[in-house]
């Protein structure tokens, strides 16, 4: 048997090309449409699709005889895996799929891995020989002519006419891959139609989910919910009642989180589905991570919407098997991120993995003006910058608040452990709930040169509430603390910035 994977690379990259949430909405719905094996296609998305004269996957493979999806392949959002017993005809419909994507979202980089078999799970076994052809972006090669004014990474080919919505303006001069993101009317709500969204799918996953929980609510249901119109809206979704800046429905926060020590679960997995010729584990323990990355995403959504809020106040970009790329409210962050990882790490408890996986994040904090590329590359630093905390073994975040700590590098601040926030929440809550006076005037003692311990103290006796926190933060440290201790009660500060 001839097997062939078509798959899109670099997808977080990829998304983050445009600058407005627009082009990153559009992106992963053409995501979505070009890599679909789903047959059920509706009229409506049929017409959709049509008019872009592009097929789908099923279409292009009814073309070759023999050749169909390959049912032992795991279901990994962005990967086409087929299969056929003539090597010609798989080979050609692969580079066909790869094109097709290609043409769809000419700035996506494509890999087609080709191999023989005489079963799947044999290609399992590490040793096993592909052939790979990679398909890149094609590079700007006129430095002369004019930047698309969205990317700014590609050659502008098209100018707008006709903007399909009031964030593009008319006049606007766009590349090819940011000519296909632009909104397209019921493109999103098309896709919604499809049972199982793939994971570029994610934020109309959670609203169908979180929709539904209120029309099966005992009291009717509330009001209806809807997705964010762009990054500002998402950013005024702060709760009423709990203003405590004026400037606060102005940040956004992207957090970026991905499992720890699944490689080696899959590893483990891949070589005993090649041992015993067989796939049912392997897809067993691929359907339940999902499962539970999916759950945890959602439980930390619904932590954060209220019963009468009319807009979902979280902007999922992209759920994959262990890892989420999401847009909150700066002031809900503190209570989706624990919810998140609390309930990952409940859903691996209960499925009893060996050895037990773990996640880690990355959060950034910025003005909603921030553009998502950057957001996904400074989330994806202090990501890894977290995972190597804790060796790729434990619960950890780290995080950067670029409005108020521009001057910070990534490394200043050592992540912490998600046990950690939990022990110091209550001492962080206290922090809070100073005047803001008493706040400030921490944070410029704690940034004077000089012993900072005699300035604490002396600051602490002029105002007790502070003692009480900073012996709550530090139940042990007595008057002394050290470097790494100043550096919690700063980071404690940072967080309170942002905490409800
Ligand atoms: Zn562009």
């Amino acid at each position: 048997m001839f097997y062939a994977e078509i798959g899109v690379k670099h997808v977080q990259q990829y998304l983050g090309r445009s600058r407005h949430l627009w082009g990153r909405r559009g992106a992963s719905d053409l995501l979505a449409m070009a890599t679909t094996t789903k047959q059920d296609l509706s009229a409506a998305k049929k017409a959709l699709w049509d008019n872009q004269g592009l097929k789908t996957v099923p279409e292009i493979l009814a073309q070759y005889d023999g050749v169909e999806i390959n049912p032992d392949a795991l279901d990994i959002d962005g990967v086409v895996a087929i299969c056929g017993s003539d090597k010609n005809q798989t080979e050609e419909a692969a580079h066909v799929i790869a094109l097709n994507i290609r043409q769809f979202l000419p700035a996506t980089t494509v890999s087609v891995d080709l191999f023989e078999a005489a079963a799947y799970a044999d290609t399992l076994a590490s040793s096993y020989d592909k052939c790979t052809t990679v398909y890149h972006p094609g590079l700007t090669e006129f430095p002369l002519a004019r930047r698309c004014d969205e990317c700014t990474s590609d050659m502008a080919g098209y100018v707008v006419e006709e903007p399909s919505t009031p964030a593009i303006r008319k006049g606007t001069r766009l590349c090819a891959d940011c000519w296909q993101r632009m909104p397209r009317p019921n493109r999103t709500q098309v896709l919604g139609e499809l049972q199982d969204l793939p994971g570029f799918e994610a934020e109309e996953m959670v609203l169908k989910e979180l929709r539904a929980r209120r029309s099966n609510a005992a009291d009717g249901g509330g009001a209806d919910l809807a997705a964010c119109k762009d990054f500002h809206d998402l950013a005024q979704q702060v709760k009423t009642g709990n203003v405590h800046r004026t400037t606060n429905n102005n940040h956004i926060a992207t957090v970026f989180a991905d499992g720890n020590g699944l490689g080696q679960l899959f590893a483990r997995a891949r070589r005993e589905a090649a041992d015993a010729g067989q796939m049912d584990e392997t897809k067993s323990l691929s359907v339940a991570i999902k499962n539970i990355t999916r759950t945890a995403l959602i439980e930390a959504v619904a932590e954060i919407t209220q019963a009468t809020d009319e807009v979902m106040p979280a902007i999922p970009h992209i759920l994959g098997g262990d890892d989420i790329f999401v847009s909150l409210p700066a002031t809900l962050v503190w209570d989706f991120l624990p919810k998140f990882l609390c309930k990952m790490k409940e859903g691996f408890e209960m499925e009893n993995l060996a050895p037990m996986p773990s996640v880690s994040a990355g959060v950034v904090i910025c003005h909603a003006a921030f553009p998502i590329g950057d957001q996904a590359e400074i989330s994806e630093a202090l990501m890894r910058q977290a995972k190597k905390h804790v060796a790729g073994d434990g619960w950890s975040f780290s995080w950067l608040d670029i409005t108020a700590e521009e001057t910070q590098s990534l490394r200043d601040r050592a992540p912490w452990l998600l046990s950690e926030f939990e022990g110091r929440r209550e001492a962080i809550e206290g922090l809070k709930e100073l005047p803001n006076s008493a706040r400030s005037s921490l944070r410029t003692v704690l940034s004077q040169p000089g012993d900072r311990n005699l300035a604490l103290q002396h600051f602490a006796e002029r105002s007790p509430e502070v003692k009480t926190v900073v012996a709550k933060l530090f139940p042990s440290a007595g008057n002394a603390l050290d470097e790494a201790d100043f550096q919690v009660l700063e980071d404690s500060l940072s967080i309170t910035r942002w905490l409800q």
